[in-house]
């Protein structure tokens, strides 16, 4: 078997697109040494090797003698020695698999330095600082790394020394300093572990190696696996050992990262920071601020850019961005190294970029010719661009900010101050919104920033770990704030002189880099400018209607704007529970012993739900609008507490006793399979003819005002085809008795939500009764798989960790069961009634996979939470695409 895959510029064994096998940057180095851009030569082996070694827990047959031959190979291109005394060759030993996990996998650089050949390096080449340089990032990230030794330990070496020498920044220790401070390490090593860093080149190499493909399995990397929803694979890491390159050789040396365009804005100019002297740990890591590559970046004050201190690599990075872009049709992440005037690339990647960003880029790829337009809409993700990303923003004019920092992720956020990942996801759990505000992030905040709703940092600029990380999950984000200082032991944090406690509010806007020392008030997102163009193209490609579910005005305003096509769900019982009043009427219904104050009750619903639904026929002005009659679990309506039942008993004016009993006789052993839906209706049908009522009469109230309706009545959870005749009887009654003159058939409907399995499987017969189906996936799921939808959550985890399901059925539609009983339904259903209008109004129908699922069984619309219609849209045209 092949395990080693080489590069070299003009050629490679391997190409871009196998990612599987060589990893993204195996793939992507393959791709550019094809390409004849300046790689350093190098050999990538491949995720089939760590496969195999993690099952059998040692190299697989062949590994050894293909990395010796490679290294051969090396040696004879360099002319350096590996392990060489007096002209050695160095490596660098990088992790790399098939999706990116930023910070999440580990790298060696300098390998094959020792004590031995240091002062080979320091003579070969003329620089003996860049030598200890060498050996003191080799020690620590070997100790690190490979073996195990707690970076903080390791910083804490490095601190003291520079403390000692009188400085702050580590481009300023001497080399003895340095020796020093490698040779600590190493002592702390021994001291830890009881072992010491390989002098020979090929133990050192063998550890790395085994490191990496070890590292595949380290907790945080699971944890990162876990929360993207990356499992079932045991597809592995690559690694990647490329001859070293230098950006640490003096001063016409540099590494960067750059962006073949803006990452934030998507604007199609190069983007990207650099720092002169360093390797690239360095940008990446976040611990020092680094310089802007074009000049147009350039702050008062700041470090100069690259394009004027190195115009002519600059011109040529821009250039080979310029055609990876081509290459790929994608915008570009690459990082590159100068030594000594030459550019060398280490790496390329599609950027990860914000919704805007994505939009932007799409768009305007677009339009250079350098995608179609499916390809264009293919590009925004649907969920990470457009659901996490349409952000909410600051209302009104906002306060002088109290700092200011990089604008690294867009969008407003308030919270309280947590100073620790832990402590956030302690108080995100409370139900707490949490700005995590940290000197600067690393791999072990990863669940700490997703459960932030906004991150602060005090160091690192826009591709420092925080702010890579909080783009890729649409989490705003400021990071590099100067006055930002964090005092653990008071339990708190300083912008300049003012002192705010851990758990006071302050607000963060991620677009311009402000932030604020009170919680302000934030808008939500809306539709302008590139989004409406974006979504207006891929509405052209989209079947499937895009509907929202909305139980107040308020919400139906906000989806129109997000250009919703109608109501596909207004839940009753929620719009009730929404008004104080509403509910006292509907405790009058429920509770009342005489007919007297029943009726007070049901009238005074009738009024409330005739206003709130001529609200939403008001705005949705002629698009269809379901209303749900009630499906409450009774209990919900019933008083709790003793304070409760008190204020019922005086309204109602009935003891309290008398009130405690009819709550007793409505206790529910299981409410969620118990007096729900139209089950309701078969013992109170006037609860349903009050309903109906208020519906018809909202909607004759608007038509006389001029305004279209288009009006669907639903009854929910209902079991048998005879119970929906039944009730459907009921409701054409009703509808019948409060139209007056109204055409009945133009506009109003009369469906089922088909939500319980009995009701799926007799589909045929229910369409002889309904006119149209609206399938409720949640309570579908839930009695399919007899899994409460309240809390399967607490043991879902455990089906997935253990690879038995990989998905959540409740999050993601289980198109193996809950899909197949949809199909069938859906096509007796249209046997034997050809028109039946059918969507879909469970939390699923705004789920991508989902939608995938709904288009190819031809339903007519999803349903979708308010902030999920946009969307929706775009997840429906990729899905017909
Ligand atoms: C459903 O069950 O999918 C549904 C939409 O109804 P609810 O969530 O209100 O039970
Ligand atoms: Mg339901």
């Amino acid at each position: 078997d092949i395990f080693v895959y080489r590069f070299e510029e003009g050629h490679a064994r391997g190409d871009g697109s196998q990612k599987e096998l060589l990893g993204g940057k195996g793939a992507g180095l393959a791709e550019m040494a094809r390409l004849g851009m300046p790689v350093p030569p190098g050999m990538t082996l491949t995720t089939e090797a760590c496969r195999s070694y993690l099952e059998h827990g040692f190299f697989p047959e062949g590994l050894e003698m293909q990395v010796r031959q490679g290294i051969a190979w090396l040696e004879k291109r360099t002319g350096r020695g590996f392990g060489d005394v007096d002209n050695p060759l160095l490596l660098s030993v990088r992790s790399g698999g098939a999706r990116s996990m930023p910070g999440m996998m580990d790298t060696v650089l300098n390998l094959g330095l020792s004590e031995d050949s240091v002062e080979g390096l320091a003579r070969q080449s003329g620089d003996r600082r860049f030598a200890y340089d060498c050996q003191r990032r080799f020690v620590q990230m070997y100790t690190s790394v490979v073996m195990g030794v707690d970076d903080a330990l390791l910083e804490e070496v490095l601190v003291r020394h520079r403390r000692r020498a009188g400085v702050d920044d580590d481009h300023d220790l001497g080399w003895e300093e340095l020796f020093a401070i490698s040779e600590a390490m190493r002592q702390k090593a021994v001291e830890v572990t009881g072992r010491d860093v390989p002098r020979g080149p090929f133990g050192q190499l063998w550890g790395a190696v085994e490191a990496v493909f070890r590292s595949w399995e380290a907790p945080r990397a699971r944890a990162y696996r876990k929360l993207h929803r990356m499992n079932g694979g045991g597809w592995g890491t690559a690694v990647n050992i490329m001859v070293m390159v230098f950006g640490n050789l003096g001063d016409e040396s540099a590494s960067g990262v750059a962006f073949s365009r803006n990452p934030a804005t998507g604007e199609a100019r190069p983007y990207g920071e650099y720092m002169i002297a360093t390797q690239g740990e360095d940008v990446v890591g976040g611990r020092r601020s680094p310089g802007p590559l074009g000049m147009e970046e350039e702050q008062h004050g700041g470090m100069a850019a690259m394009e004027r201190l190195m115009p002519e690599q600059y011109a040529e990075l821009c250039g080979y961005m310029q055609e990876l872009e081509r290459n790929y049709h994608d915008m570009q992440d690459v990082e590159f190294c100068v030594e000594r005037g030459k550019l060398w690339m280490l790496q390329t990647r599609a950027a990860k970029r914000t919704g805007q960003a994505a939009v932007r880029a799409a768009l305007e790829m677009c339009e250079e010719g350098l995608i179609d337009e499916e390809e264009a809409i293919l590009r925004v993700d649907p969920k990470l661009h457009l659901e996490r990303a349409l952000h909410r923003q600051i209302a009104g004019t906002p306060p002088e900010p109290i700092a200011r920092g990089q604008a690294a992720s867009p969008g407003a956020a308030t919270g309280e101050i947590a100073l620790s990942s832990e402590r956030a996801v302690e108080r995100a759990e409370k139900g707490k919104s949490v700005i995590l505000v940290r000197p600067m992030t690393s791999a072990d905040d990863v669940e700490g920033l997703h459960a932030a709703v906004g991150v602060l940092t005090a160091q690192g600029g826009l591709t420092s770990h925080a702010a890579v990380v909080a783009r890729g999950i649409g989490t705003p984000c400021v990071c590099g704030v100067g006055e930002l200082r964090i005092d653990e032991d008071k339990g708190g944090c300083y912008v300049g002189d003012a002192f705010f406690e851990e758990g006071e509010r302050i607000t963060i806007d991620g677009g311009s880099g402000k932030v604020f020392g009170e919680a302000l008030e934030l808008n939500d997102p809306t539709i302008t400018g590139e989004l409406k163009t974006f979504l207006k193209l891929a509405d052209r490609y989209r079947r499937l209607e895009v509907r929202v579910n909305v139980d107040s005005n308020e919400e139906a305003e906000m989806a129109r704007k997000m250009g919703a096509e109608g109501v596909g769900l207004c839940r009753t019982e929620h719009m009730i529970l929404e008004s104080s009043e509403a509910v006292r009427a509907m405790r009058q219904v429920l509770l009342s012993t005489d007919w007297e104050t029943r009726e007070q009750g049901l009238n005074a619903l009738v009024d409330y739900q005739r206003q709130e639904v001529a609200q939403i026929l008001r705005t949705m002005d002629g698009l269809p609008v379901m209303v749900r009659l009630l499906d409450p679990p009774a209990h919900e309506f019933l008083p709790g507490t003793a304070a409760g039942r008190k204020s019922v008993a005086k309204v109602l004016g009935i003891s309290e006793e008398a009130v405690g009993w009819r709550v007793d006789a409505l206790r529910e052993t299981n409410p969620m399979l118990g007096f729900r839906g139209g089950r309701l209706a078969m013992v109170y049908p006037q609860i349903y003819e009050a309903q109906v009522q208020a519906i018809v009469e909202a909607s004759r109230q608007v038509q006389d005002e001029g305004v279209r309706t288009r009006v669907e009545i639903a009854i929910p959870m209902v079991a048998d085809p005879g119970e929906a005749g039944h009730l459907i009887a009921v409701i054409n009654d009703a509808v019948a008795r409060h139209l007056y003159g109204l055409s009945r058939e133009a506009d109003v409907a009369v469906g089922v939500m088909v939500e319980v399995p009995r009701a799926a499987l007799l589909a045929g017969e229910l369409a002889l009764e309904a006119d149209f189906f609206s399938f409720g996936t949640n309570d579908l799921t839930q009695l399919m798989w007899g899994m409460s939808r309240d809390d399967a959550s607490r043991f879902m985890e455990a089906y997935r960790d253990q690879g038995v399901l990989s998905e959540d059925p409740f999050e993601i539609l289980d198109r193996a069961g809950v899909g197949l009983l949809m199909r069938q339904a859906l096509k007796q259903g249209r046997m034997v009634y050809p028109q039946l209008a059918a969507g879909v109004c469970g939390e699923h129908a705004g789920e991508p996979h989902s939608i995938r699922f709904f288009e190819a069984l031809n339903l007519d619309y999803v349903s979708v939470s308010p902030y999920r219609v946009a969307s929706s849209r775009l997840a429906a045209a990729q899905a017909f695409i």
